[in-house]
């Protein structure tokens, strides 16, 4: 490109974002005269942790869990647009789809779409089934299998809840974790908790297990990496997983934010390393973080440890208190960024349509086992 053509893009920068802007105001009404179109047919379901533009349309908003279950109980539903990451829309499609709720409404299934069929979780493929078959193969040389539960946080693949159910194991949410690690302990003898290594650890160690009944699994090294005795006196087998998002966050962020905002009360998610976890002021899921700083009076100072759109909107939306991000570089997951309007976008006209891409549908069999394991959680409760 010759300087003058160069100097031509950036002096057209100006009209270029119009344009984009215009672009976006047609899109976004596009996606609501559509959605009064459809009604009570389409259910837009949004992750705390989606961009704004795409929160603005959702009908719920909320944890995976939480917004997976609200969904399943609607009748008149015919298509859910999960604006959230692939483990989620399954967990949708095997609960809107359970052979009760297909019963309910005389077979007729809920198409659960996915705006970016791309918006994975490093997090969940850190476990897959095969490694996880692996393992639990390899611990039947050094433990009994027979009185070991397997705990899967939901999130992870559909595949893996399938594990669990198939082996007496539960599902459990970073709000639940600690019941269902209770219920799983009173029956059998020791746990295996995938894939996330933090919560299960942080859970743990709330519930006073001490910290030589926990060994990590490294899936790489044989036995884990850990010694016949440490397994056999283990209480707790740790998957190696993590979630990209709050393992950046670090004990140096906790001490900086408190020598700027003296006073500060600093809150994290369970997903955060141990050290972190420790630090701070208190520690809890994302539906506790948004109703704790909602709910705390006027002029409250908070400093939130977990993904930073989250952490932002809920700055704009309690404008009577500060709130702000632990670390000075934000941390958003770049997953549930992937989905932007013009994707949900598509999918809304897929749903007006009935010509629908990226459905996401878990296989019968898998779907009927998982759904096992999510009903122990239930239980749990
Ligand atoms: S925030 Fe972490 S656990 Fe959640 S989708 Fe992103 S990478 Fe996965």
């Amino acid at each position: 490109m010759s300087f003058r053509s160069l100097q031509g893009a950036f002096t057209s920068l100006p009209s270029w974002n119009k344009v984009q802007s215009s672009g976006m105001k047609e899109l976004h009404s596009r996606i609501d005269t559509l959605r009064r179109r459809l009604g009570n047919r389409l259910l837009i379901l949004g992750h705390h942790y989606q961009r704004d533009e795409i929160i603005v349309h959702t009908d719920l908003q909320g944890d995976s869990f939480q917004l997976s279950a609200a969904a399943a109980k609607s009748s008149d539903c015919e298509t859910i647009i999960f604006c959230g990451v692939h483990f989620m829309a399954e967990t949708a499609d095997i609960l809107a789809n359970s052979a009760e709720n297909l019963a309910r409404r005389n077979g007729r299934r809920i198409n659960v779409l996915l705006p970016d069929p791309a918006a994975g979780c490093s997090m969940a493929d850190m476990a897959t089934r095969q490694t996880v078959e692996r393992c639990w193969n390899e611990l039947a040389a050094f433990i009994d299998t027979d009185d070991l539960a397997p705990i899967t946080y939901v999130n992870s693949t559909a595949e893996l809840k399938a594990f669990c159910g198939r082996h007496g194991g539960i599902a459990c949410t970073s709000t639940n974790a600690e019941a269902v690690l209770k219920t799983a302990l009173k029956e059998k003898r020791r746990v295996l908790f995938f894939p996330d290594q933090h919560l299960g650890r942080n859970t743990a160690l709330k519930m006073g297990i001490a910290e030589s009944e926990l060994v990590l699994w490294d899936d790489t090294a044989a036995a884990g990496g850990n010694t016949a005795e440490q397994l056999r006196n283990s209480k707790i087998i740790l998957w190696n997983g993590y979630c990209c998002v709050h393992q950046k966050f670090l004990p140096d962020h906790i001490d900086a934010i408190r020598q700027l905002y003296p006073g500060i009360r600093v809150i994290v998610h369970p997903e955060c390393r141990r050290d972190v976890a420790e630090k701070a002021d208190e520690a809890g899921s994302t539906s506790y973080i948004l109703n704790r700083i909602s709910e705390s009076p006027s002029g409250s100072l908070w400093a939130a440890g977990t993904e930073s759109r989250f952490v932002e909107r809920l700055a704009k939306q309690n404008p009577d208190k500060t709130v702000v991000n632990l670390a000075m570089q934000p941390s958003y997951c770049e997953f549930m960024g992937l989905i932007d309007l013009p994707k949900l976008s598509a999918m809304v006209e897929a749903a007006d349509t009935g010509v629908l891409t990226n459905v996401i549908r878990v296989e019968e069999s898998v779907a009927a086992d998982a759904l096992l394991c999510l009903k122990r959680m239930l239980a749990c409760q």
